[in-house]
């Protein structure tokens, strides 16, 4: 079990006893959080961290993920996609098979807690089986700043009975008639994700991978999903190899709950087009110390995607010391200051300029790695979250 005190040293002073004193008042209380995935995606990555959390504190903290046929998830995936704002038609039959699904799930899951957190659309239908105890939050971790309205409208319905709901931006907040919260996700720095590696671990795992590091590395990590936009990245590259010798990395692999990525990657292969210096490596889900060296290893992470929820890659690469290039929208917005933590770009054009910009400027890179790490400390690590919420918790009133 990940224990607090391991964050004594890292986290900002003073955070780990206030958390403590922030969960006395909580001993024992039971929370349950569900989502669709136990692997790949931000959710997930937040969930294996949080929930040992808040049982170092004294909680009962549980964790549910419910399960769903392949419409089940095609569905979901075209509901993620319309809530980011592309249009989607979805048929009556797979709106039918979402309820069915989520009320066999409420069949098979536990859900009598003080305290049940939803996370995004796929389990948002459980509601309807809510026993007559305990306070419900919607979390949605999606970009929800300008939703295809029926897809909405359907989803609201069942927004409308929760005790409350959490958005990760004040700008993806909506009209509804029950709380509404902002909390940041955040990253585990203890997790092998984004811990310290020794070089030697490092040099191993880079081996493994085949990843050469005899030129500057640029490296996307990201689910194969348009929204993140990997066929921008390769053609900024494409400019910035005009002028700079390096290398692309286009990391990611699936989520269980994300069945577009096949169709994308071919994409990638297809305009990848042989270039010895455009590595693709499809990485399993639970690869995090490989994601951790690459992150370490390259000269500049880019995250370019074109909607984001958060964008926990932004974080995660900046807590290794290194500049980032984002996309500006949703979360990235809010880590990448520009010019001080990284650049916010919205053009391929814009991306290309940056790297350039960096490439040339070594101490920049330095300096904005720095910058960049000191303020995840600040603001968006683990022990930020655990924190945002139990003061949820004793908000709400369990
Ligand atoms: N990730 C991963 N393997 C991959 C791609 C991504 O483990 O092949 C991780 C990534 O390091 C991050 C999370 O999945 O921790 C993605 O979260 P993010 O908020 O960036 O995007 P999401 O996938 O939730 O849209």
């Amino acid at each position: 079990m990940i224990r607090l005190e391991a964050y004594r040293e890292i986290a900002p002073q003073g955070i780990v006893d206030f958390l403590y004193r922030m969960a006395e008042k909580m001993q024992g209380k039971k929370i349950i959080h569900v989502n669709s995935t136990k692997l790949g995606g931000g959710v997930a990555e937040i969930l294996r961290s949080l929930v040992p959390l808040l049982q170092s504190v004294g909680l009962d903290a549980q964790w549910e993920v419910i399960g769903g046929n392949e419409e089940f998830f095609s569905t979901t995936k075209a509901f993620h996609n319309a809530l980011q704002g592309q249009e989607q038609k979805i048929p009556p039959t797979m709106l039918e098979n979402y309820l069915e699904v989520n009320r066999e799930n409420a069949q098979n899951i536990s859900l009598d807690a003080d305290f049940v957190v939803i996370h995004d659309p796929q389990p948002a239908a459980l509601i309807q089986y809510r026993p007559p105890k305990g306070k419900w939050i919607w979390r949605c971790h999606i970009d929800v700043s300008q939703p295809q309205r029926k897809v909405w409208d359907f989803l609201r319905q069942f927004v409308v009975s929760y005790d409350g709901t959490i958005f990760s931006l004040p700008r993806f907040a909506q009209r509804l008639p029950i709380p509404q919260f902002l909390i940041h996700p955040s990253i585990d720095p203890l997790s092998d994700k984004n811990r310290d590696l020794t070089p030697e671990e490092q040099q191993e795992i880079l081996r493994r991978l085949e990843v050469s590091t005899d030129k500057p590395i640029l490296l996307q990590v990201s689910r194969f999903d348009r929204f993140k936009d990997p066929l921008g990245v390769i053609q900024a590259y494409r400019l910035v190899k005009k002028h700079h010798d390096l290398r692309l990395v286009l990391a990611g692999g699936g989520a269980t709950d994300d069945p577009e990525g096949e169709t994308v990657l071919e994409e990638v292969r297809e305009a990848a087009q042989d270039d010895p210096d455009i590595q693709i490596l499809l990485l399993p889900p639970d690869a995090y110390l490989e994601i951790n060296a690459l992150q370490r290893a390259a000269a500049i992470v880019l995250q370019k995607s074109l909607r984001e929820g958060f964008g926990l890659t932004v974080a995660e690469a900046m807590w290794k010391g290194k500049p980032v290039i984002g996309g500006f929208t949703g979360g990235i917005t809010v880590q990448l200051v520009y010019g001080v933590t990284g650049f916010t770009v919205n053009s391929v054009e814009g991306a290309a300029f940056r790297i350039h910009h960096l490439l040339d400027n070594p101490e920049v890179m330095n300096k904005m790695g720095q910058d960049a790490r000191e303020f995840v400390r600040r603001n968006f690590l683990i022990t930020r979250h655990l924190g945002d919420y139990l003061a949820l918790i004793n908000y709400v009133g369990c």
